[in-house]
């Protein structure tokens, strides 16, 4: 089977491997389509806090059964699948405090690869993670699982619905996807921030009452008219640059939210007013990862067909063409891609 190999940041290798053999409990998939993400663009440039260099990339996919260990009742060989890259252990300090995001073994044995033939689904994620897809769903839409669980886990950790001006900073899939979200709990305003013509366009189609291009003078003056002059109830920023976590937390008004989702390089660093966030009653959160019950949510949405994913995806490339796709979304050029091996 071919999978691509991630060596060293900038360095990704297409290399054939023996097909892996399932052990007990666990599952292959063969892979139908893999969607890039934000996060192979980060990890292919720079590596990653959290996943391994060297090591393989690829975790959003949807897929077929291609055989099953032994013990692994549920799926049989035939079946359509989607999993997410990793699940919590159920037994670490974070897990027993129901932060399963934060389980201290979740990247230690992932679902990952799905930029290559196969993926091995292991036992864990086989049994808390993974969906079996029905008629009714593409894979393409099944693929987005994970992103989707993650905004979903993120739209708990602030209040995004009634009466409340929300504001979205970035225009990539996550900030696309928390504005449907954002929608389906009842937010009354929610204004999008981009630097995209066509992105905020798209934004406009998918629910946003305003989107405008971040950084202007408008930007303040368009939050602040929504919201009676008081500034953003919520502010949700999906970029990961310092500049960006800066920006959404001098647009929230006092008593109001800010939900910090979008991962900086490591090592970043900004700079908070004292006097906002202690006289003024912000607060800051960070938002990362997914807990199973998130999942479960995410995949109830994309079953039910309320939102609009195939927008998302710009277009198809083969796996071959990975490189080519990887170099796209760093132009920019690109929301999703699906890389159909
Ligand atoms: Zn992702
Ligand atoms: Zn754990």
């Amino acid at each position: 089977m071919r999978v691509y190999h991630l060596l060293r940041p900038g360095q990704l290798e297409l290399e054939l491997v023996n097909k892996p053999v399932p052990a007990s409990g666990e599952l292959l998939a063969r892979v139908s389509v893999a969607l890039t993400c934000g996060t192979d663009l980060k990890t292919f440039e720079r590596g990653h806090p959290r996943l391994k260099v060297p090591g393989l990339l690829g975790h959003e996919w949807a897929g077929v059964v291609e055989s099953v260990g032994d013990g692994v009742r549920s799926y049989r060989p035939g079946d359509r699948i989607v999993a997410t890259p990793t699940a919590p252990c159920g037994d670490c300090a974070f897990c027993l405090r129901q932060r399963e995001n934060l389980c201290l073994h979740l990247f230690e044995q992932m679902a990952i690869g799905a930029y290559g033939d196969y993926v091995l689904v292991p036992r864990h994620i086989v049994n808390r993670n993974a969906y079996k897809i029905p008629t009714a769903v593409s894979d393409l839409q099944a693929a987005f699982l994970e992103p989707l669980a993650c905004v979903v886990h993120g739209s708990d950790l602030v209040c995004l619905g009634g009466d409340r001006t929300v504001v979205l900073i970035g225009d990539g899939p996550i900030a696309l996807l928390f504005l449907q979200v954002a929608r389906l709990r009842g937010a009354d305003r929610v204004v999008l921030l981009g630097r995209h013509a066509a992105r905020l366009e798209l934004a406009r189609e998918l629910g946003a009452d305003v989107a405008l291009a971040a950084g202007e003078v408008q930007v303040r003056a368009a939050v602040t008219a929504l919201s009676d002059g008081l500034g953003a109830d919520t502010v949700v920023e999906c970029v990961g640059r310092p500049e960006a976590w800066e920006q959404a937390i001098g647009l929230v008004r006092k008593g109001g939210e800010v939900l910090l989702f979008g991962g900086c390089e490591r090592g970043s660093r900004v700079s908070l007013d004292t006097e906002r966030l202690h006289y003024e009653e912000i607060a800051l959160k960070g938002g990362f990862h997914y807990t199973p019950d998130s999942v479960r949510r995410a995949w109830d949405l994309i079953c039910s067909g309320v939102l609009s994913l195939d927008p998302l995806i710009t277009g198809r490339m083969s796996l071959n063409e990975l490189p080519a796709a990887l170099d796209r979304l760093r132009r920019r050029e690109a929301l999703k891609l699906a890389i159909v091996p």
